[in-house]
Order: C-alpha cells, then sequence, then structure tokens
C-alpha cells in the first residue's frame, strides 16, 4: 500500500521535540493567543520575509479576513480561478463579494493573466491569485493589470508554503498572502489553523481587530470581526515544524524530479517548474485522458491517488447561481477530466515513486 499521504509516520519522526512543545502549553494553562501564538507569528513571517504574520483559526478565514482588512466590502467584485479548493471562493462569499472566474493557464494551471483584464469592471476591487499545487501563480503581470486599476491583491498562498516567484517566498508578493495549516498542508497543523503575511503594518492591526471579534479592547467590539483565532498548542505544533519546512520541501522536490524521469515516454503530462517558480510540490499531479481508468488500474494495485480538483467552483451547485454553464471555463474544465495527483510528501521512499510509476508504464 503507497497511501497519499502519511501523518502518523511523520509524527514518530518528530515525537520527542512535538511532545514537549505540547506538554510545555498544557503545563501553562494558557491556550488562545498567547506566548506561542506570537512566537509563531514573527517565526513564519520571518521565514516569509514578511513584516507582519497575523494567525487564524483557518486558510479560508485567512482569505476573508484579509479581503475585508484590505478594504473589500460587500457588492464588490473579486477575480479568482476556478480550479482550486472551493474554499478560496467561499472566502470571497463569506465577505458579501461577488466571486468573478478567470480562466487558467494550460501549463502551470493558475491564473492566466491574458484572461484578467477583460473580467475587470467599474465593481472590481481585489483578485485573488492562487498558487496552486505548490506553484506560484505568475505574479508580475497580474500585479501590473491590478496596480493599473487599483486592485488589491490578497495571494491565496494555503498550498505554496516556502514556493518562491522570482526568488521570493509567496504571500510577499501583493497586499497580503494567506496560509492554511490544515493537516495535510505542507506546513500543518494537527488541527484547523491558518495566517495571514503582509507588510502593511494598518492592515495586520485591522487583521487583528478582525479576527477577535472585532475587540479594540477586551469586551469593547469597535467592528463586527469574527471569532477565528490560532491558538496556541497548534501554534506550539506548528514552531516545531516550520524548522523542518525546507527540508521537507526540499525532499518533495527531490521526488518529483523522480517521478518525472519515471514517466518519461508513458504519455502522461508531468507537472512544469514555470522559469519564475520554485514549486514546493504540495501535490504532484499528472494529467492523463483515460485519468479515470489509470486511477482505477492505481488503486487495483494498493496505490492511493486522487483529484484535485473534480468539479470546477462554477459547476458545483452552490456556485449555480453565477450562471456559468459547462464550456465558459474550458481550460480549467478539461483539467478538471485529467488531473490526478500522485501519492507525494516528504517521507514518500523514494522506491515507492518507482513502484507508481512502474504502475503507470504498465497501464
Ligand atoms: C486548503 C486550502 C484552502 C482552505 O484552507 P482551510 O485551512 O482548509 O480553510 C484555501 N485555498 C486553497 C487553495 C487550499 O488548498
Amino acid at each position: 500500500m503507497i497511501p497519499m499521504t502519511d501523518l502518523k509516520a511523520e509524527y514518530e519522526t518528530l515525537k520527542g521535540e512535538m511532545d514537549r512543545a505540547i506538554q510545555e502549553v498544557l503545563d501553562s494553562g494558557w491556550f488562545i493567543l498567547g506566548a506561542q501564538v506570537r512566537a509563531f507569528e514573527q517565526e513564519f513571517a520571518a521565514y516569509c520575509v514578511a513584516e507582519c504574520g497575523v494567525g487564524t483559526g483557518n486558510g479560508t478565514d485567512a482569505i476573508s479576513l484579509a479581503l475585508r482588512a484590505c478594504g473589500i466590502e460587500p457588492g464588490d467584485e473579486v477575480i479568482t480561478v476556478p480550479n482550486t479548493a472551493v474554499f478560496t471562493v467561499l472566502a470571497v462569499s463569506a465577505v458579501g463579494a461577488e466571486p468573478v472566474l478567470v480562466d487558467i493557464d494550460p501549463v502551470t494551471y493558475t491564473m492566466d493573466p491574458a484572461k484578467l483584464e477583460g473580467a475587470i469592471t467599474q465593481r472590481t476591487r481585489a483578485v485573488v491569485p492562487v498558487h496552486l499545487y505548490g506553484q506560484s501563480a505568475d505574479m508580475d503581470p497580474i500585479l501590473e493589470i491590478a496596480h493599473r486599476h487599483g486592485l488589491v491583491v490578497i495571494e491565496d498562498a494555503c498550498q505554496a508554503h516556502g514556493a518562491q516567484y522570482k526568488g521570493r517566498r509567496v504571500g510577499t508578493l501583493g497586499n497580503a498572502g494567506c496560509f492554511s495549516f490544515y493537516p495535510t498542508k505542507n506546513l500543518g497543523a494537527y488541527g484547523d489553523g491558518g495566517m495571514v503575511v503582509t507588510n502593511d503594518p494598518q492592515v495586520a492591526d485591522r487583521l487583528r481587530l478582525l479576527r477577535n471579534g472585532g475587540q479594540q479592547d477586551r469586551y469593547h467590539h469597535a467592528v463586527k470581526g469574527i471569532n477565528s483565532r490560532l491558538d496556541e498548542l497548534q501554534a506550539a505544533v506548528l514552531r516545531v515544524k516550520l524548522c523542518h519546512l525546507d527540508e521537507w520541501n526540499e525532499v518533495r522536490r527531490a521526488r518529483a524530479q523522480e517521478y518525472a524521469g519515471l514517466l518519461e515516454g508513458t504519455g502522461v503530462v508531468t507537472p512544469t517548474e514555470a522559469d519564475y517558480a520554485r514549486h514546493v510540490y504540495h501535490l504532484y499531479v499528472i494529467r492523463s485522458r483515460q485519468r479515470d481508468a489509470l486511477l482505477e488500474h492505481l488503486s487495483g494495485r494498493g496505490i492511493a491517488a486522487n483529484i484535485h480538483y473534480p468539479v470546477p467552483v462554477h459547476l458545483q451547485q452552490a456556485y449555480r447561481d453565477l450562471g456559468l454553464s459547462d464550456g465558459s471555463l474550458p481550460v480549467a474544465e478539461s483539467c478538471a477530466r485529467e488531473v490526478l495527483s500522485l501519492p507525494m510528501y516528504p517521507g514518500l521512499a523514494a522506491e515507492a515513486t518507482s513502484c507508481v510509476a512502474k504502475a503507470i508504464r504498465e497501464f
């Protein structure tokens, strides 16, 4: 059996330091917004080379709070992409803003900058590019168009901790960058967690207010915020794991390179690392015209594989109100039919990649 990911095995490799970190929080008797969260906010912001970090309850809230902190209001239009975790778009809806979806680049699967300008209207206020599967969107043209139209740029970096765009860590290129610490992400908590990083201290102050119910001082609420705080236990877990993130991303890159070599000539399309990008392979996503049959072949051999994502946002029942029919965003739709994520995690053995590749070759 080869799983998609193995968090139990990962914990075993960290057990000593992790158990000590968790015990320290239990002994402190302080569980919400304390020393661990403050330290992790600083450490993760420093890792990204951003001035400020603000912990949140999850990545979805990180995106919606970042939008609100940057002044996005109900009725504003926010441009993003259809091939992402639906949570990206739910975060836009949570603000009361209207999501507007543009198609993606067929090679990198991230926002196609050439589609952006045509989607901008009088009501557009923000763009949310998604650094999908661990690779940065092509930010320079996106930022250029956004600046020309006075739009806020909020990066969805929930799959791209440590990924780079032209040598800079993602999350620091736009007005704010949003991260999820869902357990299977490249940097994952033992529960939910999220963070916004920004170089704008005013945005950070507003985020701190909004995530904590809008409380200016205890029991004095200046605005209608939400309750979305990172907790001390998760922050302690994440501080331990952050020390390993670069090393783990290196292993992901090495496994990706092995896969690419082993899959050459099999007819499946392997991921392309763009010239501007340093990919961190949150997911290793191939494409095949016979995706469903291939998935079945692999699971018959005890190899886990998964589809990210089988239904683009505009074809979800929840987003029927966008009024976009099948065929309206053709690149994203063909990806949804053809993409397949192979096992990828730092503990994946080199023998496992050859075993997976062998099964694909056989198919
Ligand atoms: C995981 C993820 C989210 C949501 O993060 P949560 O912590 O689960 O709320 C948003 N966008 C993308 C691209 C993600 O992968």
